[in-house]
């Protein structure tokens, strides 16, 4: 039996653990111009201020390999504005409302690549991965470090419908 309830759309087409694991070289290979990146649960833990070890540099390396980096995010603006400002005032698009596609084309046009050509770094399936394959970003998934505090239910339903997708399709392994 199949089940319908999942599309192609939350598929990642790459996945690595950490962001930070992911070289300047890897974003070439992948046709990647801009990167845009995740906060909560890819940056940072979800709700915190406080940077994931290595992320500060992380960005320094990407940008200065000549790669421009945007947050994009559907946490609010003052939230975005501080990770920014902490990261070297990256450009950030905030209340994003991923998985809608709007967020995307503007996170793309700011940087100005086509949408194409920007890799979507996040945590989830359901608004990282979706929009970014919906908006023809290309979706990199992240595995996300600890359950949200906020939402906890419907995180933990979230990410009960990750692993099982994730599951079907042969990717098990990358939990
Ligand atoms: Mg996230």
């Amino acid at each position: 039996m199949t089940d319908t309830s999942f599309t192609d759309d939350l598929l990642p087409k790459y996945f690595f653990d950490h962001i930070t694991d992911i070289t300047p070289e890897d974003l070439a290979a992948m046709g990647a111009r801009a990167v845009a990146i995740d906060i909560d649960n890819t940056i940072a833990h979800d709700g915190a201020f406080h940077l994931f070890h290595g992320v500060r540099a992380w960005v320094k390396r990407v940008r200065e390999a000549g790669i421009p980096v945007i947050i994009l995010t559907n946490t609010f603006p003052l939230r975005a504005k501080f990770i920014s400002r902490v990261l070297g005032r990256l450009p950030y698009v905030a209340n994003a409302e991923k998985p809608r596609q709007k967020g995307f084309q503007k996170a793309a046009e700011k940087l100005g690549v086509p949408v194409g050509e920007m890799a979507m770094i996040g945590d989830q399936l359901f608004t990282d991965i979706k929009g970014a394959n919906e908006a023809g970003a290309i979706p990199v998934r992240v595995k996300f470090r600890r359950p949200e505090i906020f939402g906890y239910f419907h995180y933990k339903k979230l990410r009960r419908k990750e692993k099982k997708y994730l599951i079907s399709k042969g990717h098990g392994d990358k939990l």
